[in-house]
């Protein structure tokens, strides 16, 4: 479930997408003013062009940008996947189908290249293709590598910078010095080493260790509704797993979310 939308269901865009979240009824990228999600809709209309996004072996999913003649500019919708991580916001994909948009989940930008692909008038040019990964594959994986241990203020500092550069990662270039997990990891490092054993929520220590021995304490993305990918690190709060349970599930998961928002003021000082 992101946002409500629960993955293979099918959905209509007037009275579910724009009638929750406003935003452009035209088009195949959607960026709601009000809301911290961008949504993205796949379809036939690339088909008649003569090309279609598609799912790579490796799982990741590529998605032709926006902009109908010429060459594609990472600008608007094109320029909101891109950066839509360090925006704190969660990236959402439907299928066109007959019946109308099928929710097929949430996705963390990860890259994008540029392919020649005819435009609508028929002529190559230069097409932007985002490579996305589907945010449980990131999550999943960045858990399975254990947070590091942290034993100086020196250290602490290091992990911040690192986090800090993962969130601020230029996505207008294509090299990128690291992919989206070591991104993930950075920032969800750094914000469990600076919650030092106890939750930043509830102040309460953490429930556990892990197997290496660091206590067990979880990142929360303030800004999205799920979690998952990099995002500014000023923005990601380590929550004991009652307290992050309460956020996503509780009656008052967003009172306290927006209590939480103003806590990291004072965790980070300059947010
Ligand atoms: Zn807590
Ligand atoms: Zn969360």
């Amino acid at each position: 479930m992101s946002w409500g939308f629960e993955r293979g269901k099918i959905y209509n865009r007037r009275g579910d997408i724009h009638a929750r979240f406003r935003g452009q009824q035209q088009g195949g990228i959607i960026t709601p003013a009000q809301h911290t999600l961008v949504i993205i809709i796949t379809g036939e209309e690339g088909l008649e062009h003569g090309y279609s996004d598609r799912t790579r072996a490796d799982g990741v999913f590529e998605y032709f940008g926006e902009g109908q003649i010429g060459d594609m500019t990472l600008r608007a919708g094109n320029k909101a996947i891109a950066n839509h991580s360090a925006d704190g916001k969660s990236l959402l994909l439907f299928k066109k189908e007959k019946a109308g948009l099928r929710f097929e989940g949430e996705l963390v930008y990860e890259s994008h290249h540029i392919e020649q692909a005819p435009d609508r008038e028929g002529n190559l040019r230069d097409a932007i293709v985002f490579e996305l990964r589907p945010i449980e594959n990131v999550a999943e994986v960045v858990e399975v590598v254990s947070p590091k241990a942290v034993t100086t203020e020196l250290d602490l500092a290091a992990l911040r910078a690192l986090a800090m550069a993962a969130a601020n990662e230029s996505p207008g270039k294509t090299q990128t010095t690291s992919n989206v997990f070591e991104r993930s990891r950075h920032v969800r490092d750094y914000v469990v080493a600076r919650a030092k054993g106890h939750c930043e929520g509830c102040g309460a220590p953490a429930p556990f260790l892990r197997a290496s021995e660091l206590p067990y304490l979880e990142p929360h993305h303030i800004r999205r509704l799920t979690d998952g990918g990099p995002d500014d690190p000023r923005h990601v709060i380590a929550l004991c797993p009652n307290c992050h349970r309460r956020v996503h599930s509780g009656a008052d998961g967003s009172i306290y979310n927006a209590s939480l928002a103003e806590k990291m003021k004072s965790i980070e000082g300059s947010a």
